[in-house]
């Protein structure tokens, strides 16, 4: 199959080919026929494309391919491997309109935030393309004549499977690190967005990858559970809601396979009197509004700490100018939507209240939409303050210090993202310490650690060990070979001789 065209440049749906497997080098419809389902622009409700969804048969098939051109690829020096990268990145700036246009049109983003997610893509790219310079390993004269050397080498045929939310940033989290690092990758995507990694694939072939070094298969629930199972994967990530990752984290690991799985996040920001009332206000409304608040780093309770109305005053009058369609994007499915009324009106019952109400707001009635929403008045017993809601609202918890708000935050499971706006040191510094989050901020809301740094939570946002980009990310889709060597055959040696 070839890709006959790139979306049109403006909201207007747009049809789409089907999604096929990306087998050996070709499109292909699912031998382990499960179906298939409607991809739907969340921005009409239209169905733009249709998923096939695979089982084990064609993870087997895809294992089989992988292992076609595997040798070549991982003989190749680490600094070949990475050209096809640098060329990636030039083929993903030659199309960044289309792409831009390909990840709204999927997912719903409106164009800026669809933007921004493939310029972070490229800057995953990039990170891939400096590997060679970083990834040199060390080596010691362990002993007199005795040297020992660690190399990273490849894992062989890995897996990973990614969520709705970033459709092309996500994937990319993972591949530069793992086909530079001498692997060939299977990658499932969301069954809801599985267009861009289509793209991703005719881009990579552009690029010149081998075929088989980047496959598709796509789907859901069984071809995550094939890709768990089947014994010739070695290696597998995951990114999406804690429920699945946890799920996926035993099965992989029980089949014997090195898993990092990343999970959902009800991130906590803290505010407190001194805090800047423009950083604040401003931050705090693209924390929870970005994205239409689908982002595992999003703001989702903000504990105000003290007497600090002037400051939701001013998220209120922020939240209430957004334009939906405009300002904010789409809900992914009508279901989401549903959910997500569900939990404020739960709040509303349980005595909380709605300051700024985004249901009923839409560009358009055929697409999934809810604008900007603020509860205040929420406490943390209600389950608005306890689960991930995974939309434009924010609840804000009345605490009446650091303490309190610190006790509220850290008995919640998850930890992916924290954040405090203040412009005292001190405070800053004891957020900072006390957080159980592995990323976090100040005076930032939505504190993802940039390459080099590797992204990942703590607790229930994450199961497996290390971080999913970044350096941490290159030790993950690597093994450290350990070489000793002796080529000094003298007598007076000691006794590693
Ligand atoms: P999801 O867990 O529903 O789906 C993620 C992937 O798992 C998809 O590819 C899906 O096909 C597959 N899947 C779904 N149910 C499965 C099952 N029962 N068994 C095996 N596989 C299954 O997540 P989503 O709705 O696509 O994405 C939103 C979630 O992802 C949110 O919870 C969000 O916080 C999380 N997320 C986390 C991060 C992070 O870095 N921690 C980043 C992005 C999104």
């Amino acid at each position: 199959m070839t890709i006959p065209m790139f979306p049109a440049d403006s909201y207007a749906f747009t049809p789409w080919v089907d999604a096929k497997n990306l087998i050996g080098g070709q499109w292909v419809d699912a031998i382990d026929d499960h179906g298939s389902l409607e991809v739907s622009n969340p921005r009409h409700g239209a169905a733009i494309s249709k998923v096939v969804m695979s089982g084990m048969a064609d993870v087997d098939a895809a294992v089989k391919a992988a292992k076609v051109n595997l040798t070549d690829w991982q003989e190749r020096p680490v600094r070949e491997r990475a050209e096809v990268f640098y060329r990636l990145r030039e083929l993903m700036h030659r199309d960044l309109e289309s792409l831009t246009w390909l990840v709204s049109h999927e997912n719903g983003k409106t164009y800026a935030e669809a933007k921004a997610e493939v310029l972070k893509a490229i800057e995953c790219v990039e990170f891939g393309c400096s590997l060679p310079n970083l990834a040199a390993g060390t080596q010691l004269d362990v002993s007199r004549g005795v040297n020992c050397r660690i190399e990273y080498a490849p894992i062989g045929v890995v897996a990973g499977v990614t969520p709705f939310n970033f459709p092309l940033m996500v994937p990319l989290w993972m591949l530069p690190q793992a086909i530079v690092g001498g692997n060939a990758f299977i990658l499932k995507p969301s069954e809801q967005t599985p267009l861009s990694v289509i793209a991703l694939g005719e881009l990579f072939r552009e690029a010149g990858l081998p075929d088989g070094i980047f496959q598709v298969v796509q789907g859901g629930r069984e071809a995550v559970e094939a890709l768990c199972d089947h014994a010739g994967i070695d290696a597998l990530a995951f990114v999406g809601s804690t429920r699945v990752a946890k799920l996926v984290y035993g099965r992989a690991a029980t089949s014997g396979k090195r898993a990092l799985c990343l999970g959902g996040a009800k991130n906590h920001l803290i505010v407190v009197p001194d805090a800047d009332l423009e950083v604040a206000a401003g931050n705090i409304v693209a924390s929870f509004t970005g994205c239409a608040g689908q982002r595992c780093m999003a703001a989702a309770n903000l504990l105000a700490v003290g007497d600090v109305d002037h400051i939701i005053d001013e998220i209120k009058k922020r939240a209430a100018q957004i334009t939906v369609g405009e300002d904010i994007g789409a809900i992914n499915t009508g279901s989401s939507v549903e959910r997500i009324h569900g939990y404020i009106q739960g709040a509303e019952q349980a005595g909380a209240r709605v300051i700024v109400d985004g249901r009923g707001k839409g560009a358009n009635d055929s697409g999934f939409w809810l604008g900007p929403t603020v509860i205040d008045g929420v406490t943390p017993d209600m389950v608005a303050a306890k689960e991930e809601i995974f939309g434009p609202v924010l609840s804000i918890i009345r605490v009446n210090d650091l303490s309190e708000a610190l006790a509220i935050e850290n008995g919640n499971p998850y930890g992916n993202a924290s954040a405090v706006y203040t412009t005292s040191g001190d405070v800053a510094r004891t957020v900072m310490g006390r957080a159980e989050a592995g990323m976090c901020g100040v005076n930032v809301g939505v504190p993802v650690p940039r390459e080099p740094f590797g992204f990942g939570g703590w607790n229930d946002s994450k199961f497996g060990h290390g971080n999913i980009t970044g350096w941490d990310g290159f030790r993950f889709w690597t093994r450290i070979r350990k070489v000793t060597t002796k080529w000094a055959l003298q007598k007076d040696q000691n006794w590693m001789n």
